[in-house]
This record gives structure tokens, C-alpha cells and sequence, in this order.
């Protein structure tokens, strides 16, 4: 299971403060436009307005909850606006490192037909271009601003459904994915990037791109009846019973996290955070409480971060009708990393 990817090794780490210093904030970021957080020192925040886009009436997925996760995330006082981060749009040129061309100039130019639109989700729309491309830079730049600042979180991402050729469950282009080919590839050394997606569903999209790459680990922990139906390979799978609950969950990701960051020794984590397995949550079959997501999330990025690994996160999946409260509950991510931030004296 873990047999190629882990004979990398590196030199032991420093400790957190010496990582994430004042060398690493000089480095320069190629997917922000607006870098209106340079001199803030808190937590970075990665959200772009254009995140979302107009869907047809009464559509199931709730385009609503990624202003809304701002929103609150400010109105609580958990996050100031000079912490947000503005992410560039994806270019075309950056999503072929993950995505076929033809399936690049199909999604661009709206020939996606009716069967493929089905198994997306989505009706195609310009908006939902434009959305899923500035969604993947938001990942790409959360990824960049982890590196420098040790931890980063932007306000939607975690696509993990979308192959290289086609879109599926609410997943056109595959965020995680072109954020961990692109700085895998950006360095003198090839970066390991460990992604450590906690989504309800398997992340079979990202699972299917890198089963021949070495330097990508894929760890999903998903409940084993939920879509994809037919599921990929990860490079570790944990196929979780319907019904479980915060404790079992807990324990499961305290199993298996530190031995893949002690094994794999990853230069970068990227997070999916999906709140999916939430007891309220709409297509979840688990019944993790807010306070059972808060302490996953805490666990997760002080367990990398005291490692000084840094780590990107994103929010992935959640459903519910209520906007607000969906939203509210994506929030215990940013939450978490904003004590994760104190608690390690980043
Ligand atoms: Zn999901």
C-alpha cells in the first residue's frame, strides 16, 4: 500500500517557527491578483467573490454557502478582511498539467453534451467555467501561501470527483489535483505532496491521477457505501460503516495520519476538510457533531503543522438546504486552523 511512496525520505525537520519564517514570506506567489494580505501576519484566507455563479432554480448543490462562509467568518470575528487573499483565475495552460485538452476545450467552449452534463451535475453555463477556474486558482494560491506561511485555507475547493478527460459529482476540474501537479513540479527538488482527504466521498478523481506518481499520496477516509460507487485506488483507502460516530472517526484519523507523515515525509499537505460527514448532512452517512469536525480539523492541521509540514486546506463537500447553516459549519475549518495559527506561534 504505501510501498513506493515511502521510501522517500528526508533530513529531519526544524521546528515550526523556523520553517514558516520571514525567509519563506519573501518568496513570490503567481496566482494572487490582489495580494491585499502581504502585511498581514494572521491567518491567510483564500476567497474570491467569483466562486460562485447563478444555477438553475431549486438545483440541489448549494452555490450559496461559499459568500456565506466569508461572511460569517468575519461578522464572528474569526478572520479580518485584510486576511483574505484573492486568488487569479486558472488558465487554461495551468489545468492541462491534470486535464486532457480536449476536455479543456469541450468545458471552455460549452460542448459538454447532455449525458456528460448529467454526470457532473451541472447544466453547463459560462459561470460555471468561470467559477470552477477561479475555484482551482483559490487552491493553487492556498497551496503557493502554505509554503511560505505554513497554512492557508481557502473558502471552497476540494473537487476530488473530476478525471482528466470528464467532470463527475459535482466535480468538473479537479483542484487538488492541479494545485499538487503544479508545485510538485515548481521546485528544484520535486516536492512530496500528501493529500489527506477527509470528503464523505472517496476521492476518486484525485486517487485515478496519481496511482503512477510517486511523489502524490492519496489518503481517503470515506464512509464505503457513499458515492463513487465504483471506487479508485488510493494510495491508502479507509472504507468507513454508516452510522459512525465523532469518537471511532477520530480515532481512525489518529491511526493512520502520523505514520503516513513519519513514512511518506511530505514537503506539502493539501486538506480537504469536506464537513460530509456531518450527522445533518444531506448525501453524508456518518454522524459526526460540529464538535467532532472541529476536533478532526484541529487534529489534523496541528498534527502536520508541529511537524513542519505545511499544510493548504479547502473545504470540500457539505449539503443542506440551509445556506447559512451549511455555511456556518464549512467555518469550523477556519476556525480550527485560526487556533492552530495561535497554539503553534505562526
Ligand atoms: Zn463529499
Amino acid at each position: 500500500m504505501m510501498c513506493i511512496k515511502q521510501i522517500f525520505s528526508r533530513t529531519h525537520r526544524l521546528k515550526v517557527g523556523q520553517v514558516f519564517g520571514a525567509a519563506f514570506t519573501s518568496s513570490r506567489c503567481f496566482h494572487g491578483e490582489q495580494q491585499v494580505s502581504r502585511e498581514s501576519s494572521a491567518l491567510p484566507i483564500i476567497h474570491h467573490s467569483r466562486y460562485v455563479c447563478d444555477l438553475p432554480p431549486n438545483h440541489r448543490f448549494p452555490m450559496g454557502k461559499f459568500p456565506r462562509v466569508l461572511h460569517f467568518l468575519i461578522k464572528d470575528q474569526v478572520i479580518t478582511e485584510e486576511q483574505v487573499w484573492v486568488p487569479e483565475i486558472a488558465s487554461k495552460e495551468l489545468l492541462s498539467c491534470v486535464h486532457t485538452e480536449e476536455y479543456l476545450n469541450d468545458f471552455f467552449n460549452g460542448k459538454i453534451n447532455e449525458q456528460e452534463q448529467r454526470r457532473t451535475g451541472f447544466p453547463w453555463s459560462e459561470g460555471i467555467v468561470r467559477r470552477c477556474r477561479y475555484e482551482t486558482g483559490g487552491t493553487v494560491l492556498a497551496a503557493e501561501v502554505a509554503l511560505q506561511r505554513g497554512l492557508a485555507c481557502s473558502t471552497a475547493g476540494g473537487t476530488h470527483h473530476a478525471f482528466p478527460s470528464y467532470g463527475s459529482g459535482y466535480c468538473l476540474l479537479n483542484d487538488l489535483a492541479v494545485a499538487a501537479k503544479y508545485l510538485m513540479g515548481v521546485s528544484s527538488h520535486k516536492r512530496k505532496i500528501l493529500i489527506v482527504d477527509l470528503d464523505v466521498h472517496q476521492g476518486d478523481g484525485t486517487a485515478f491521477i496519481f496511482k503512477e506518481e510517486p511523489c502524490v499520496f492519496t489518503f481517503s477516509v470515506h464512509c464505503g457505501k457513499n458515492f463513487p460507487h465504483r471506487k479508485q485506488q488510493s494510495d491508502l483507502d479507509i472504507s468507513l460503516d454508516d452510522g459512525m460516530e465523532d469518537k471511532e472517526y477520530l480515532s481512525t484519523v489518529e491511526t493512520h495520519l502520523p505514520l503516513l507523515l513519519e513514512t511518506f515525509r511530505p514537503d506539502l499537505v493539501l486538506y480537504d476538510a469536506g464537513v460530509d460527514p456531518h450527522w445533518e448532512d444531506e448525501l453524508g452517512r456518518l454522524r459526526l457533531t460540529d464538535q467532532g469536525l472541529y476536533q478532526r480539523d484541529l487534529y489534523v492541521m496541528k498534527t502536520v503543522v508541529s511537524r513542519g509540514v505545511p499544510v493548504a486546506a479547502v473545504i470540500g463537500g457539505g449539503y443542506s438546504r440551509d445556506n447559512d447553516k451549511l455555511a456556518l459549519r464549512h467555518s469550523i475549518l477556519h476556525r480550527a486552523a485560526t487556533q492552530v495559527w495561535r497554539d503553534c506561534g505562526m
